[in-house]
């Protein structure tokens, strides 16, 4: 077979596009380290990689699975992957954690959290890039998203923590977003934000089993009337909200009938499409603002005065609109 044609791109790139086509893993695994890589010509090798194969992405059913510590993430993406990969899917699980970079790796230590599910020939695991900001692995959890999507997984998941922006940023990058909850004591909806609910698609209360049983169902009355409280996200869609046992794998492959139901709804209504436009315009904007400032920040122009300037702006001798100013100047980019 002749090597695409891809203009400027390196044999490394070349080499890692053809892997892809032709299925294997590895160069998978290969593409995805470099996506996740900060240095300047692996970026370039795996920006040439996403370029070409951009065409094959885009068929997969995105879902994002949020929750917080405890609630039963991993038990219910282990169940619910299992069960979707033998339907005959192929499904990615990927991680957006950002609270990872406070031990350096993954905190989840998502393969053996998941290893029956691991081990399924038709699934791949990938723990949440490391980073220093939320930004940054966000950045990448898309690219990677695309990556497998190109490869051929129909249905990626993206797993974040119940804490900070990383809900926001998922929801920026799936079609459904789910909310995964677990039965408590007294207030059921404590603890979740009444911002993450605005961004569930799907709510499932986990645990319902034993003794949780009839807690759950509580928790379920309490879901569905909260959400009915705020403003639908879809025209077409009406967020439910389901109950599970994750450890039991009871109604786990109704939150797969809910999911299947969601992608039919919104994409006859046209509001899938627009909304992925609108994750793409969004993307494309948040790309350009990242990479601008890193480098203002990398500008040796920049760096002589930025000590100088958060100084003065801490101690209030110089306004912050005037000192970001100064620095867009000595950038050339005002
Ligand atoms: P994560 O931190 O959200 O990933 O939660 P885990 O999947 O690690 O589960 C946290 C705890 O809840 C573990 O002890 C699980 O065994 C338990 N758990 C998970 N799913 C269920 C469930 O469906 N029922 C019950 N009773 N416990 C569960």
């Amino acid at each position: 077979m002749a090597p695409p044609a891809v203009p400027g791109a390196s044999a490394t790139a070349v080499e890692l596009i053809d892997g892809i086509r032709a299925g294997d893993r590895r160069t998978l695994a290969r593409a995805i380290t470099l996506a996740e890589s900060t240095r300047p010509d692996h970026r370039a090798d795996a920006e040439a990689v996403l370029a070409e194969v951009l065409a094959d992405a885009g068929r997969s059913v995105r879902v994002g699975i949020s929750g917080s510590p405890g609630v039963g993430k991993s038990t219910f993406i282990e169940a619910f992957g299992l069960h979707v990969a033998d339907q005959g899917h192929r499904v990615a699980v990927l991680a957006v954690d950002p609270s990872s970079m406070r031990t350096g790796g993954s905190i989840l230590g998502d393969k053996t959290r998941m290893s029956e599910l691991a081990r399924h020939p038709h699934v791949f695991i990938r723990p949440s890039p490391g980073g220093t900001q939320l930004g940054g692995v966000a950045r990448r959890t898309r690219e990677v998203l695309l990556l497998c999507e190109a490869f051929g997984f129909d249905v990626v998941i993206v797993e974040t923590i119940g804490v900070g922006q990383s809900e926001v940023a998922v929801a920026d990058m799936v079609d459904l977003f789910a909310l995964l909850v677990a039965p408590g004591g007294g207030d059921e909806l404590q603890g979740v934000k009444r911002g993450i609910m605005e961004l569930a698609d799907l709510v499932v209360v986990n645990k319902a089993d034993g003794d949780l049983a009839a807690a759950a169902a509580r928790a379920q009355g309490d879901y569905t009337n909260a959400l009915h409280l705020l403003r639908p996200r879809w025209q077409a869609w009406a967020a439910p909200v389901l109950a599970c046992s994750a450890r039991e794998g009871r109604g786990v492959a109704e939150v797969w009938t809910e999911v299947e139901r969601f992608r039919r709804a919104v994409g006859d209504s046209g509001e899938l499409a627009r909304a992925r436009a609108r994750q793409a315009v969004a993307w494309m904007w948040s790309e350009v603002q990242d990479t601008l400032v890193d480098r203002l920040r990398h500008d040796p122009r920049v760096a002589d005065a930025v000590v100088g300037l958060e100084a003065d702006v801490a101690a209030g001798r110089t306004g912050a609109t005037a000192a970001a100013h100064v620095l867009l100047e000595r950038f050339g980019a005002s």
